[in-house]
């Protein structure tokens, strides 16, 4: 599969061009709080081994900001599904960045943590050693995504995020369809989009649900 072509764009994803119904979708930013740290990058894939990648340039730097009136079209797109890794986390952060409810999503974490229940293993780089025996690296997973100038191994990695959620789904439907519990995946993943609504609201910690409220 990968061998694929990276497509690096900036401002946004260009006019016309489709990645099909369900789309991979992972996001890089400056850090893990979407009111603080800024969007830089947006990965998609439409499964084919092909990474499209937008870079979000700040006005101040010559960019053109969050008006990314293609992009967020996909994003709230409901014909085509928005298939992510964590993607509360995605999800959060696009919809504070570009303004659009994000739906419909599905997230392999999600679909991993209700039926690997054996392990506390669910992290990508993990499912993907697991059910794909893909070695993904992960060393530039802390890198400055701020910069104008992203290196090869930056763009390649931020692509790898998205080159293998396709099969990764697959492999994890079949398991949900095994144990019986598809239908409650994709009630969780239809409440993702609010979920990420109420952490951008500050009722992450302590969580909504939680008995103790503190
Ligand atoms: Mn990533």
């Amino acid at each position: 599969m990968p061998n694929g072509t990276l497509h690096v764009y900036r401002d946004d994803l260009p006019e016309g061009l489709s990645l099909g119904s369900v789309v991979a979708v992972d996001t890089e930013t400056m850090g893990l709080n979407p009111h603080r740290d800024r969007l830089c990058l947006v990965q998609m894939s439409g499964g084919d081994g092909h990474a499209h990648i937008v870079q979000l340039i700040p006005p101040e730097r010559g960019g053109r900001g969050f008006d990314a009136p293609n992009l967020k079209r996909l994003m709230s797109d409901p014909a085509v599904t928005k298939l992510m890794h964590f993607g509360r986390f995605d999800v959060a952060v696009l919809q504070h960045s570009l303004g659009v409810t994000v739906a419909p999503v599905k997230c392999t974490k999600i679909a991993a943590k209700l039926v690997r229940t054996f392990t506390d293993k669910h992290g990508l780089k993990d499912l993907c050693k697991e059910l794909l025996g893909v070695d993904l690296s992960k060393q530039q997973q802390t890198s400055d995504w701020g910069a104008m100038e992203l290196t090869s191994d930056q763009l390649a990695y931020a692509a790898s995020d998205v080159l293998y959620l396709h099969a990764l789904w697959a492999k994890l439907e079949a398991i949900l369809i095994r144990e019986n519990r598809l239908e409650l995946a994709e009630s969780c993943f239809a409440f993702l989009p609010v979920r990420a609504r109420l952490d951008l609201l500050g009722y992450e910690e302590p969580d909504l649900f939680a008995h103790r409220s503190r």
